[in-house]
């Protein structure tokens, strides 16, 4: 069952934001397993990578090229033993080999499409609620994900999540006139290094100039990065434990200032919004 948990800082940091009020507030948020849902259960790998490599639209190898990856390098993603130099480089790696097994696989804009209407993201119940309130408020959203910038905003599209508040940085892929992927961007987001200078050059570095405060929403230790480099007076950071244990909720609770278990709903970050914005 989800239950809250909030270390000693919350408190202050809450009522510090609170009497600054929406107008100096944005939300940083991640996409995979933050916006959508963990789903552990089901086998569901409700990711911006799984819904291409669960789907079946994609040919056998591919799935099973993919697969192989996912199981090496996710195991050096969720390490706790090894440097966070290291995993970047394991993480660029990971990202550049299946970036060239999709070319290999020819994947294109239309299969992207077809993908993911077929298997649309199942996102965290809450989700839209969130989204229509900081719309309301004026609240800026930021997606920061290391997935794929066009798999990312077709699936909010599908949901109706295509806010005018809501901005994407992440992976961009550059198409071909006939769809077919031509390169991706000079910028590699990856699940270690999402930071200010990621930012720097988007449309969303005014925005960010702008807001004092924010709040940043992550399901890995490694999203609080997501605030590095930037200059903020007061950061709130809420952690999603979807995979409970009591080892990882110390150390959730050493990163973040308030931590939801078992891949909840929104429900407490919904409140949050609510008093900020006195809505
Ligand atoms: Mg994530």
């Amino acid at each position: 069952m989800t239950k809250i948990y909030k270390n000693k800082d919350f408190e202050d940091k809450l009522k510090r934001i609170i009497k600054d009020g929406e107008e100096h507030l944005h939300l940083i948020i991640d996409f995979d397993k933050t916006i959508t849902k963990e789903c552990t259960s089901k086998g569901v790998r409700n990711t911006s990578f799984g819904i291409i490599q669960k789907s079946k639209l994609m040919p056998q190898g591919y799935v099973k090229e993919t697969n192989e990856f996912y199981k090496y390098y996710h195991d050096l993603e969720m390490s706790r033993t090894i440097s966070q130099k290291e995993k970047t480089k394991y993480m660029i790696e990971w990202w550049v080999r299946v970036y060239e097994i999709m070319k290999k696989y020819n994947l294109n804009l239309n299969q992207i499409k077809e993908i993911v209407k077929e298997n649309p993201f199942i996102f965290r119940k809450g989700t839209k609620n969130l989204f229509d309130l900081c719309e309301k408020a004026n609240i800026p959203i930021l997606i920061f994900s290391a997935g794929i910038t066009q798999v990312i905003e077709l699936g909010l599209k599908h949901e109706n999540l295509n806010q005018k508040n809501v901005h994407v940085v992440s992976n961009k892929f550059e198409f071909n006139e006939d769809g077919s992927i031509n390169n991706f961007g000079p910028i590699v987001v990856q699940s270690q290094n999402k930071d200010e200078r990621i930012v720097r050059g988007t449309p969303y570095e005014k925005i960010l100039k702008k807001k004092r405060n924010v709040i940043v929403i992550g399901d890995l230790p490694a999203d609080v990065t997501m605030t590095r480099g930037m200059d903020h007076d007061n950061e709130l950071y809420i952690g999603l434990l979807n995979e409970f244990s009591e080892e990882k909720l110390k150390q959730y609770l050493d990163n973040f200032d308030a931590v939801i278990t078992h891949d909840g709903p929104f429900d407490f970050v919904i409140d949050l919004i609510k008093s900020i914005s006195k809505q």
